[in-house]
């Protein structure tokens, strides 16, 4: 079990689309024990292959009131449906949160830690995190959704849990503007 680096933008790397795990062998496995770690260690609520530098379609998540972390490999999100407003960081762009569009309700399918095809419906929290961490792996960052520049802000480390409060605009970064 190791802590590894957490790729920051604009680390090329995170715009990368990672490739299909073919089977999660004892490899696959270590990576993804090892992004828990470093997701736990970093407070995150999910981790994506990509932000420690792997290429490979591998996500991990910690949902705040389960003791289990979840690992899925190949993940995919086969049904959306609706739209709502919802806050969002990210662990590749510390110091800022945005406010961005997820779907109101997902199916999700992937395959577990112990090779087993798992399909579920999903809302909240654990819909959004799925949404953002297949994201990752395809190269999209949830900076990518913002229709305004000004639904990017900054955040102090202190106000990283509690990012309603006290916003303050943002000096966004070229890498970051919206198109
Ligand atoms: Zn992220």
């Amino acid at each position: 079990m190791s802590i590894l680096p957490i790729l920051e933008v604009p680390h090329p790397i995170l715009r990368k689309k990672a490739k299909r795990v073919r089977s999660n062998t004892k490899k696959e496995l270590t990576l993804a024990y090892d992004m828990v770690d470093t997701m736990r260690e970093a407070g995150g609520v999910g981790l994506a292959a990509n932000q420690v530098g792997e290429l490979w379609r591998i996500i991990v998540l910690q949902m705040p009131d389960e003791e289990e972390s979840r690992i899925y490999f190949n993940p995919a999100i086969i049904k959306t449906s609706g739209s709502r407003e919802v806050e969002e960081g990210c662990l590749s762009l510390p110091g800022y949160r945005g406010i961005i569009n997820r779907s109101v309700w997902i199916k999700f399918q992937g395959l577990d830690h112990t090779n087993h095809v798992v399909k579920f419906e999903a809302e909240n929290l654990l819909s959004q995190a799925l949404e953002h961490e297949v994201d990752h792996l395809n190269g999209i960052l949830y900076s990518d959704h913002l229709t305004e520049h000004r639904n990017l802000y900054t955040v102090t480390q202190e106000d990283e849990g509690l990012a309603e409060q006290d916003v303050k605009s943002a000096e966004i970064p070229t890498s970051l503007k919206i198109d």
